[in-house]
């Protein structure tokens, strides 16, 4: 076992690279702390550059209060967050990097090239030039009976005492790319206040008349396949009926995509509380469901009730293969029931997929164990940031700004907390 000491002072030790960690490294960097990253895997940001594989969606454009309703029933916390950082201060910092932004159709806002990978070089080169020293393939194991941190290292422990911690350890998504949730079992030994990781962002399986899953036929033919355009009808916990357009994909289990990710926490929620969640799908949104019947209604001739589908109801595909999965024979004979169907189409979701394939986790450690600068009330010195603490959102890049701005409040408070510490008369 090898032991590092804390030469010097305000040192700040950040655990996990990603953007939360990041954010408070070059933060508590700025306001004169000596910071070390301590990084489990080879490099830092790993989940961040998969996050760019599609194009990175940094933050978005929607006015500052539609933002923060976002993050379902953690509004009040995430306007503290955001009234530090938001999407524009995030997009004057991604300048500051040389990476112009963009707003997109949608409102999601991106880098210039849509890339992760020059934002992330260029920020690492940036917190290097500053003095942030990094050491990867240190994995936190936690505290010893010093209260000095433990991290394995190659085939050693390493022992490092720091004055302050940053915790920023992510969620329990994509375990591959780093972050596992392992820490929950070093903030729990500690009495921490957590609530369980759960998936958010995330697909959900499917039931058709009480059997779990797909027909073998149909998860062979369409698994992988869009369905698109469709609406997903939904009641909500308030008891409003939602509707919104866009596409889902099926999988081999049952649905996933970004118009399932916009409900999952509720649909999440309900299957908790429930057992299950039923949506309805509107396969054919351009069309009423008057004219679906009339049209449906035309003679049929020898062609199939697919080709029919096809010609008169613009029904092809994956979507006709959902009708002939989820309907009775006979319900597909009558032009008026299949027209309705078609319509409003009931889709049972049993089960989300679990945490490691979602997109991003809800739980975490609870605001109520948190202060005001993220430190943690049980254990002075240790501040948390980004997707390990309480809160989620949906995709639109609301989950990268808040990890940001909570990077942001952690690594200041971090700083702060040291230098009291430094400046504090010496006790008598
Ligand atoms: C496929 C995918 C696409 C996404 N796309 C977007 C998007 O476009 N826009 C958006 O806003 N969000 C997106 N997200 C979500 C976003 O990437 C995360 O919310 C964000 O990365 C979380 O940041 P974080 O710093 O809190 O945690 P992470 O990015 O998970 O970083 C935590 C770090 O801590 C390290 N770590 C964990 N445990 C230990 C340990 N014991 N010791 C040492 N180090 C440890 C991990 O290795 C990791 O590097 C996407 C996520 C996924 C999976």
């Amino acid at each position: 076992m090898t032991v590092a000491r804390s030469e010097g002072a305000r040192r700040v030790a950040v655990i996990g690279g990603g953007p939360a960690g990041l954010m408070a490294a070059e933060t508590a960097r700025a306001a004169g702390a000596t910071v070390d990253v301590y990084e489990r895997m080879g490099s830092v940001g790993r989940k961040f550059l998969i996050a760019g594989k599609g194009g990175l969606n940094l933050t978005h454009s929607d006015p500052f209060e539609r933002f923060v309703s976002r993050y379902r029933g953690r509004e009040r916390e995430m306007r503290a967050w955001l009234e530090k950082f938001d999407a524009d201060a995030l997009r004057e910092w991604a300048r500051g990097l040389g990476v112009e932004t963009f707003v997109g159709t949608s409102g999601r806002v991106f880098p210039s090239d849509l890339k992760a990978a020059p934002l992330l070089r260029g920020w690492v080169r940036r917190l290097r030039a500053s003095g942030v020293n990094f050491h990867v393939h240190h994995r936190w194991l936690g505290w010893n009976d010093d209260d000095a941190l433990r991290f394995a290292h190659e085939d050693d422990e390493r022992v490092v005492r720091a004055d302050a911690v940053v915790l920023a350890l992510g969620g329990g998504s994509w375990p591959v790319l780093g972050s596992d949730g392992s820490w929950t079992r070093m903030l729990e030994s500690r009495a921490v206040d957590l609530a369980p990781l759960q998936p958010a962002n995330c697909g959900f399986e499917v039931a058709r008349d009480g059997v779990e899953g797909w027909s073998e036929f149909f998860a062979n033919k369409y698994a992988g396949q869009p369905i698109k355009p469709v609406v997903v009808a939904w009641r909500d916990g308030s008891g409003n009926d939602v509707r919104r357009q866009g596409e889902f994909v099926v999988t081999a289990h049952g649905v996933e995509g970004s118009l399932i990710y916009a409900l999952s926490a509720e649909l999440r929620d309900v299957i908790a509380a429930k057992g299950s969640a039923t949506i309805h799908l509107d396969l054919a949104p351009a069309r009423d469901v008057e004219r679906l019947a009339r049209d449906l209604a035309q003679p049929r001739g020898k062609r199939t009730l697919s080709e029919h589908l096809r010609r008169h109801a613009g029904i092809d595909g994956v979507k006709t293969g959902l009708l002939y999965e989820l309907l009775a024979k006979d319900a597909m004979q009558n032009p008026e029931n299949l027209a309705r169907a078609i319509k409003a189409l009931p889709l049972t979701l049993v089960r989300p997929r679990p945490l490691d394939e979602a997109i991003s986790t809800a739980g975490g450690v609870r605001f109520a164990a948190l202060d005001e600068q993220l430190m943690l009330k049980s254990l002075p010195g240790v501040f948390c940031a980004g997707e390990m603490i309480d809160w989620e959102a949906p995709t639109g890049g609301y989950l990268l700004t808040a990890c940001f701005a909570s990077g942001k409040i952690a690594g200041q408070g971090a700083a702060e907390w040291v230098a009291r510490a430094f400046s504090a008369p010496p006790a008598l």
